[in-house]
Formats: C-alpha cells, sequence, structure tokens
C-alpha cells in the first residue's frame, strides 16, 4: 500500500477513536487531502484508492495539475484553500466545487458574476480573521452577520465559515470561537484543523479538515 494511502487510513482510524471518546460517533467530517506542492505522481495512489476530497491554494497550479484527472473523474471535489485575486475568480469558478477564502465584498460581487456566467454555483465558505491580524485574510467576527447577508443576497452559495488559527497560539480557543459563530448564521459547515490540530477541531464540530503534510509528507 502506498504510503499516502497508510497515512490517510490511520488519520481516519484516529478520528474514529476521537469521536467514540466524544461519543458522536457518527460526526464524521470530510478529509481534504491538501496536495499543494506535490506533483500529480505523488497524489495518484491516493486518487486510486478512491479518496475524493483535494486542496490546493493556488488557482494556476489547481489548473494544471487537475484538469486533466477531473475530466476522468467526476467525483472528485476540489477545495481552493488559499486567497483567491479576483482576476482568478474566473478560472476558480471553473475548476474548484468548494472556495473555503471568501474574504471581501469585492469578492463576493465577483464570484457572484462569473457563477451566473458560467452556471456554476461552488460551494463557498466565509474566511475568518479569529486573531484579528492585520496582515491575515478574513472577515472580523463583528461583520460576519452583515456580510453573510451581504454574499447570500448575491446569490452565493455559503455553507459555512472557515479558519486559519494564528500558529504560535492555542488553535482550541479559536476552534471553539468558530463553533459559536456558525450558530449565528445558522449554518453548520465548519473548515478548521490541519496537520497538527485536526483532532482539536472535531472537538467543536469541524465538518471538513483541510490536511496536507500529515497524508503527503513534508512540503519542500
Ligand atoms: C497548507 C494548508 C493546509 C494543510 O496544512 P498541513 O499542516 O500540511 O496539514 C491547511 N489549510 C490551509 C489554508 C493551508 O494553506
Amino acid at each position: 500500500m502506498h504510503q499516502t494511502v497508510e497515512n490517510l487510513l490511520s488519520i481516519q482510524s484516529s478520528i474514529k477513536s476521537k469521536l467514540l471518546e466524544l461519543n458522536e460517533r457518527n460526526k464524521i467530517p470530510k478529509i481534504i487531502a491538501v496536495s499543494k506542492t506535490f506533483k500529480v505522481d505523488h497524489i495518484l495512489p491516493l486518487i486510486e484508492y478512491g479518496h475524493l476530497d483535494y486542496g490546493e491554494n493556488k488557482v494556476q497550479e489547481a489548473i494544471e495539475k487537475w484538469t486533466d484527472i477531473k475530466k476522468q473523474n467526476e467525483k472528485i471535489k476540489l477545495h481552493l484553500i488559499g486567497k483567491l485575486q479576483t482576476n482568478k475568480v474566473k478560472f476558480a469558478v471553473k475548476i474548484f466545487d468548494y472556495i473555503h477564502s471568501l474574504d471581501s465584498e469585492k469578492l463576493a460581487k465577483k464570484i457572484a458574476e462569473e457563477q451566473k456566467k458560467q452556471d456554476l454555483r461552488p460551494k463557498i465558505f466565509i474566511q475568518i480573521n479569529l486573531g484579528e491580524e492585520s496582515q491575515k485574510s478574513g472577515i472580523m467576527k463583528e461583520n460576519l452577520l452583515d456580510f453573510y447577508n451581504f454574499s447570500k443576497d448575491l446569490g452565493l452559495n455559503i455553507i459555512g465559515t472557515m479558519c486559519i488559527p494564528p500558529f504560535e497560539e492555542d488553535s482550541l480557543k479559536f476552534f471553539s470561537k468558530m463553533s459559536e459563530l456558525n450558530k449565528l448564521i445558522n449554518l453548520t459547515e465548519l473548515s478548521m484543523g490541519m496537520s497538527s490540530d485536526y483532532l482539536n477541531a472535531i472537538e467543536f464540530n469541524s465538518t471538513f479538515l483541510r490536511i496536507g503534510s500529515n497524508i503527503f509528507g513534508k512540503r519542500g
């Protein structure tokens, strides 16, 4: 068995144990295998094994790696987990099934315009800037409700919220905050948890874990 498949299985089994411990055995989150920077050769064994959700953080890289694979494999879902520039929206809407990084009104308008043109409707997460770090993207939590209503009125298919906790801080308190914010806008999907903290994210009802290095190995 290929190492990446073994890694995925071991993550799945640690998730299962965690859910048992939490008495939530039915709340199985989706695992997005974050394949950014890795070449297709390294990703193929997992695709052949049948894993369906993959994450990329750059539109151009995703087009190069995934256009053919998605044509041959219509069940594969591609997730954009990185910053989206408005001039790339046209391409992003075409190839990504999920966009995890909606972070401005300008971007919301652009996606609305493009999804109409292409007759597509990607599922979208609003990215929250929880650490209130000015250098990071995301909507401040005070503005979430207004921003959500704005995006919904544009016709966007908003399914939940996403966060990237500040590295140096304990992610637990951020995850608990996210759980509350989702209740505020009455959504259930939560994109949070990475290789280092996905088991913590599960405790706070994460539904989409974004796991890269624990599956594919260290990025170069
Ligand atoms: C790279 C990346 C991940 C995966 O990180 P790992 O630590 O390798 O699991 C998750 N989310 C985002 C937004 C990323 O950019």
